[in-house]
This record gives structure tokens, C-alpha cells and sequence, in this order.
């Protein structure tokens, strides 16, 4: 439960608690009959309920087993009388998929029996079941932008949707394709970090992993997708979560809008709107953006759905509203579907007062009910409202495990491996220090069996920590754990007990390397808010007090953005970043650092070195001025155990126009000793431009696997209107002139031979 927002709740809560405009979803004719055939018989009342989401915990509470169960007073409240169409949320923790099924059973029987309506339960399985107690959990998606697998990611998504039907779940809100364009922001590992090419791409792997290809029929181990926060949430000046952010017009078309426009073209079902504001508009009162920009020039016939609380933050934080009723007109004419209310039913009453009075149409009630009725019709919940357990044999066991391994293992990022430190040969003796040495919940982050991820612990016994894992691999008796420096547990997520670094200091004494896990504890939106960059303050103590007992040293990151390591950073022998690998991380950890396992991931984000130097790699030229802007760790970087060379960049395509598709080919050779998968990037530059142009953007990418020795012909191809972007006049133009493409350490240059600009918004 969201605590910090149910204390902010007012008196009245209930007491209890593509392309161009072609379509992007081809309707299919027999259901919008289905449709217009439950609209016509509904009554106002119930068309306003289902456009209502309220959250589990007005509807029940737990039991003295602690199971959840409903309550049949406020479910006649909730669905008899207000008729609420859809529910979502966990109620303070995962729960198993028996309780799920029961609690989601009920609703759906009261809701079918009140208004032949199925309800449409919704949760955040953000990188797995986060939810469904036993169910298998993923790494985060940085990690799946890490890892520059789109297979993985589609992968990853189908067991989840398979794991979250289990439940009786047919929802879900993800993925997050806001972009982690700014390391202060605490939801930068929601996403698949800084780029617009890998978010828009994961971002539609996702949304078929969990959709399937038939947008029109979800099957019923699938589940509705939901892409968030649309659009711009990523970049709140600030750097603190839902905050305003200010982005120029071509920006917002061009990049922030690109991974959702690619995410819907996926067929994704539903959209969740960013909580905060841009350019002092906030999204939920933004008719442009919700129906003209999504709704219209797209095509789309999906459903927006609010995000937590947020029209009633549009009179009390946005304030762009004089009260409650005034904020539901706004939000409801700017084309909001459903309202993630959760807690208060008033919205129900005044959004029927707002209709008698017209200031909000019928046509617009109509429009918003068509689109939760295409929702629920699309998954089959009419005739199938539930999905029985039995269904779901694979659930939890290890055919998912071993995707979630293999996930793990890709999505690790060797930072830093001097003079091929790494991997420890078998018998070394590791001391195992640091904050995150020895956590489930560090390893997992936030939206893991509880909001904020702090719980895990509770639920994840049979998983092993780095600590754990490395004792496994190395042998128990090679293997020290003496942390150091611990978080602490009830506090906020950076709070940190008195350290003990003398204690891990005395342990080094006797081992042959020490393997230093630090970073940062979960967290998840608001309450990760932080105000300094750095690492903390006892973890670089520690991390320095270690490294001057000259014992050799290796760092392992773990958290869910970037901190500062400069000063720490030259003591190590070796760097690897875990993000957060989530369950299977310690293994995977282990298998990577013993060398069972090669590394392959790069860095999804830049990793900033100074806290004035905050960037991303598509920076324009002009803002590398006397000195180069320099970074921990660029954007895209990433060892190997092996070494590839590229050669024989080439292309096909050296003068092209407009409607082109461009075709390049490299050939990749792994000259090391050992298997690798590398990950194949091609960028572009625009050499001059009637825009500053960025000094290099990402246009494709592909990871292919390498045997010692073997070279492989990489094509990569795009499409001319790829490397377009939008001008001051709000539209796309590809300017004639020189592009410099490269892969690799491969350069050549190509060229447009004609101007083009798109009349249309998309390309
Ligand atoms: C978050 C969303 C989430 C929603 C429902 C909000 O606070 O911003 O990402 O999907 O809650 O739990």
C-alpha cells in the first residue's frame, strides 16, 4: 500500500479505505458490435463506474492467517451501488495466487452479477510477479536495456503474463519507456535507460511479450500491457519524481514521444499518463497531448488510464483546478478514460453532476466507456472473466527460472577489468563486503513483493544474495562475509547503521581479493528522491579503508541509478555493475565473476563522474565546449572476456532518399579465446543541420553470439527516415547532406540526396 499517499488523502474517502494516421490497432468489426451492444444498455451511472479504478484496499483487509479476503459490505458499496468497473493494486505485500484467485473471483462474480460487466484487476509486474507470491522474478528493466537482448525482453514478458494469469490477473502497468535521461531521478531503473532507439525497441518487445501479436484476441496466458508514463515524466528539472519538466517542442516529438509511438504500433492496449507537467501544462489536463497527439494522429483506439491519483492532483499540487469537480472536467475533456482515483467515490457522483450539467459531453462519456469495454472485450473477459490455476502448471518452476538466469547473466555490465583481473581462478578466497553483499531486496529493488521492495526479504529465502551465491561457487569455507557498512532496514532507503569498517578491515586479513558490494537500498518513486549523487558517505570510507590494506579489490554496483564514484573508482581492480538482476543476480554474479559465464552488457545510461556533469551521450555537438564533457563511463560501454574486431563496414545504400531503406554490414570477429555475444551498435551523425545536431545517435542494434575465432557478417538496416528529425515547425525532415555512420571503430559517410519533410506528425 502507498502509504505516503493514503496520509495525504482528503476527508471524503471512503472510510474503508507507426506510421502516418493509419490505425494502430486494426478493430475487428464483430467485437466494436460487442461493444456498442453493452454501451447502448448501460446506464449513466454504470458508464461512469467504468471509467472508475479504485484501489484493492477499499475492498477488504486481512484476515488473522493473514490471508486477504473482501469485504461483502464494501464490495456492495464499491461495485452494487458506485458500479466501479476496475481494481488494482497489491494490498502492502505480494500475496499467493490462491488468495489472488479468490479475491479477484469475487469481484468479478459481483461485478458480472451487478452489471454484466467483468471488472479488470490491474497490477505492477514491473520485472516479474512482483505480486504473486512464488511466481519468478526478472531482472529490472535497466537490466533488460542492458542487456540489448530483445529477445530476452520478449521472453521475460510472456512468462510474466503467463505467471500474472495465475493470479486471475489480466493486467498489467508496464513497460516504463519514459527514459532514464537523468541520473537524479529515483524511477531511472523502470526504464531501458537513456535511449530513445532502445526504449522505443524493448518497449515494443515488451509490450508483445506480455500482448502477443493479435492485439484483438489477448490469449489467456497473456495479459494487457499498459506503456507509461506518457510522456516526458523522465526529466523533471528538479531530478525529483513528479516534478514539472521543461522540454522544447521538437524534443518532445522526436524523443519522448518516440517509444510510445512504437510501443502502440506493438499493438500495446492501454496507456498510463505521466503525473507531472511539461512546459507548465501538467499531462492529465493536456488535450493536445492525451487525444490529438495519442488518440487522433495515431489512430489509436486503446484506453488512457491515469496514473495514481493525479486528477485530483490537479487542484492540489497542479493546481490548475479549482476543486475536485473542476479537475475531473479538465482531465475527462483532455481525453482521460479511466481515473485511477483509488480511494475516494466522489468522483463518481461529480462526474455525473459535471454530465447533467454538460460540461462534460456524452460523446466524450461514450468515447471513454467504448474504449474500457474494447479493453476488457480484447482480453476475452466477457467470456472468460477468469483463469483457473490449474491452467498455469509452469508457474514459479524452472523453465522460468532459467530465462531468468539467462536474463541475469546478459544484463551485468563489466565496467572495468584491468589487466584481465577478472576471472577469479577457482580457490581464491574472496572477502565479501559492502552494503549489498548479503540482500535479497538490493538485488531485487523496488516493485518486489512490495512497493517499495523493502519486504523482500520476507518472500525470497530460497534465493541466494552475492554473499550466498559467491560462498556456492568459491566454496563456503573460501568465502567471507563481513559488510561493514549495513542500511537500515526500517528507516528510508539511505539510511545506513553505524558502520563497522574496522570489522571488514581485520577480515581482508586473510582472504586473496575483496569483492566490495555497494550502491543503494530499494526505492521506488517519491520516497527515492535524494539530493546528493555521490555514494554514501561509510560506503566510500569503507571502500577506501579496504583498498589500503592492499589487498586487491573489486567493486560491484548495485542500485538502481548511477552515485558518484570517482575517488573510489582508481582503487579497484575491476568494476562490474549488477543494476538490479533481481532474484538470480547473486548466481549470475558469481557465474560471470568465476568466468563460467561471459559477460556481455553495456551500459544502458552514461555514468556520470562529476555531479556538474550531468549528461547523455545524444548531447548536441555545441555543448562540448572548451573541455569534453567527461564521464565515468560512456553510454554503450561494456567488456568481454573476449576482444572482437570490427572490419569492412560497407553499405549498400551510400546516397539515398527519403522512402530508402539502408542497409549496412560489418563484419565482427572475436578474436579472444573464448565464446562471446557482442552487442553490434550503429550510430549516426548528422554532419551539419538546420538544428544543432546530437554528436551521435543510436539507429540499430544486434547482439550476436561469437565462437573463439569466428567472424560473422552483422547487416544492419534502417530506414532512411530514421535518421529525420523534427524541426522547430513541429514536423520530421531529413535534410540533404552528409551523414557519419559508424559501428564499432568503423566509419563511413553517406549522403541524402534530397530534402524531405513529412507533412503529416509521424513519419
Ligand atoms: C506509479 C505508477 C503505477 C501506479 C499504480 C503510481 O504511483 O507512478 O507507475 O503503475 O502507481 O500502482
Amino acid at each position: 500500500m502507498k502509504n505516503f499517499l493514503l496520509l495525504a488523502i482528503a476527508p471524503a474517502i471512503v472510510a474503508c479505505g507507426g506510421r502516418e494516421s493509419k490505425p494502430a490497432i486494426a478493430s475487428d468489426k464483430q467485437l466494436e458490435q460487442r461493444v456498442e451492444q453493452v454501451l447502448e444498455r448501460l446506464t449513466l451511472d454504470e458508464k461512469i463506474g467504468q471509467m472508475t479504478e479504485m484501489a484493492i484496499d477499499v475492498l477488504g483487509g486481512f484476515d488473522t492467517n493473514g490471508e486477504y479476503v473482501v469485504d461483502d459490505e464494501k464490495l456492495r458499496l464499491v461495485i452494487n451501488q458506485y458500479k466501479v468497473g476496475s481494481i488494482l493494486n497489491a494490498p502492502a505485500h505480494a500475496l499467493t495466487r490462491e488468495n489472488w484467485q479468490k479475491v479477484i473471483g469475487r469481484i468479478q462474480e459481483a461485478s458480472i452479477e451487478t452489471m454484466g460487466v467483468p471488472t479488470i484487476y490491474g497490477l505492477d509486474e514491473i520485472h516479474g510477479t512482483t505480486y504473486v507470491l512464488g511466481g519468478t522474478m526478472f531482472p529490472q528493466p535497466i537490466n533488460v536495456g542492458a542487456s540489448f537482448n530483445r529477445e530476452l525482453a520478449r521472453e521475460s514478458a510472456r512468462i510474466t503474463a503467463y505467471e500474472t494469469r495465475a493470479a486471475n490477473v489480466p493486467w498489467t502497468y508496464s513497460p516504463t519507456v519514459d527514459m532514464a535521461r537523468d541520473p537524479r531521478w529515483p524511477r531511472v531503473w523502470e526504464n531501458y535507460g537513456e535511449d530513445v532507439l532502445v526504449n522505443a525497441v524493448m518497449g515494443a518487445e515488451t509490450v508483445l511479450g506480455y500482448q502477443g501479436d493479435d492485439p484483438n484476441n489477448i490469449p489467456a496466458d497473456r495479459i494487457a500491457a499498459t506503456v507509461k508514463h506518457y510522456f516526458g515524466y523522465g526529466v523533471p528539472r528538479t531530478g525529483k519524481d513528479r516534478t514539472p519538466a521543461y522540454i522544447s517542442p521538437a524534443d518532445l516529438r522526436e524523443k519522448y514521444f518516440e517509444p510510445f509511438r512504437a510501443c502502440v504500433e506493438a499493438g500495446a492496449l492501454s496507456i498510463m499518463v505521466n503525473s507531472g507537467s511539461i512546459n507548465g501544462v501538467p499531462v492529465h489536463a493536456d488535450r493536445e497531448l492525451l487525444t490529438v497527439w495519442l488518440k487522433e494522429q495515431l489512430g489509436w483506439d486503446g484506453m488512457v488510464v491515469t496514473d495514481w491519483n493525479d486528477i485530483n492532483n490537479l487542484y492540489t499540487r497542479e493546481k490548475v483546478a479549482t476543486d475536485k469537480k473542476d479537475a475531473i472536467r479538465i482531465a475527462i475533456n483532455a481525453g482521460i478514460d479511466m481515473a485511477m482515483e483509488p480511494y475516494d467515490l466522489t468522483f463518481c457522483t461529480l462526474l455525473r453532476e459535471l454530465v447533467d450539467e454538460g460540461a462534460v459531453p456524452m460523446s466524450r462519456i461514450d468515447d471513454a466507456v467504448r474504449r474500457v469495454l474494447r479493453l476488457k472485450f480484447r482480453l476475452n473477459l466477457f467470456d472468460a472473466p477468469v483463469t483457473p490455476i490449474e491452467d498455469y502448471p509452469l508457474f514459479g518452476g524452472p523453465e522460468h527460472a532459467a530465462v531468468a538466469l539467462a536474463a541475469a547473466e546478459e544484463s551485468i555490465v563489466l565496467l572495468k577489468n584491468k589487466s584481465s583481473f577478472l576471472p577469479l581462478a577457482a580457490g581464491t578466497r574472496l572477502l565479501v563486503t559492502g552494503p549489498n553483499a548479503h540482500s535479497m531486496r538490493s538485488l531485487n529493488g523496488g516493485w518486489s513483493y512490495s512497493w517499495q521492495g523493502n519486504l523482500a526479504g520476507l518472500f525470497t529465502e530460497q534465493y541466494n544474495t552475492i554473499y550466498e551465491a559467491l560462498a556456492d561457487k568459491f566454496g563456503a569455507a573460501a568465502v567471507r562475509l563481513e559488510q561493514g557498512v549495513t542500511y537500515k532496514e526500517d528507516g528510508a532507503y539511505h539510511e545506513e547503521n553505524e558502520p563497522e569498517i574496522e570489522r571488514a578491515v581485520a577480515a581482508a586479513r586473510n582472504v586473496d581479493v575483496i569483492v566490495a558490494c555497494i550502491g543503494e537500498n530499494s526505492y521506488c518513486e517519491t520516497p527515492g528522491n535524494l539530493s546528493d549523487l555521490a555514494l554514501s558517505e561509510n560506503q566510500a570510507r569503507l571502500v577506501k579503508a579496504l583498498a589500503a590494506t592492499g589487498k586487491p579489490l573489486v567493486l560491484v554496483l548495485n542500485g538502481g541509478r548511477p552515485r558518484l564514484i570517482a575517488d573510489i573508482e582508481p582503487l579497484a581492480e575491476a568494476v562490474v555493475n549488477v543494476l538490479l538482476p533481481g532474484n538470480y543476480g547473486g548466481e549470475a554474479l558469481a557465474n560471470i565473476l568465476a568466468g563460467d559465464v561471459n559477460p556481455s552488457a553495456r551500459m544502458p545510461y552514461s555514468y556520470p563522474r562529476h555531479s556538474a556533469e550531468l549528461t547523455t551521450y545524444d548531447y548536441r555537438v555545441s555543448e562540448q565546449t572548451e573541455a569534453v564533457v567527461s564521464v565515468q563511463w560512456p553510454f554503450g560501454h561494456g567488456l568481454s572476456y573476449t576482444t572482437f574486431e570490427y572490419s569492412n563496414f560497407q553499405t549498400t545504400t551510400p546516397s539515398f532518399a527519403a522512402g530508402d531503406d539502408l542497409h549496412f554490414f560489418v563484419d565482427v570477429t572475436n578474436t579472444g579465446s573464448r565464446a562471446g555475444k557482442e552487442a553490434v551498435m550503429l550510430f549516426s551523425r548528422d554532419m551539419v543541420a538546420s538544428l544543432v545536431p546530437e554528436g551521435r545517435r543510436l539507429r540499430a542494434f544486434e547482439k550476436v553470439e561469437l565462437q573463439p575465432g569466428e567472424t560473422r557478417t552483422v547487416e544492419l538496416k534502417i530506414r532512411a527516415a530514421d535518421l529525420a528529425f523534427v524541426g522547430t515547425d513541429g514536423h520530421w525532415t531529413l535534410e540533404q547532406g552528409d551523414f557519419r555512420m559508424q559501428t564499432g571503430n568503423q566509419t563511413l559517410m553517406i549522403a541524402c540526396n534530397r530534402t524531405h519533410r513529412w507533412d503529416s506528425p509521424n513519419r
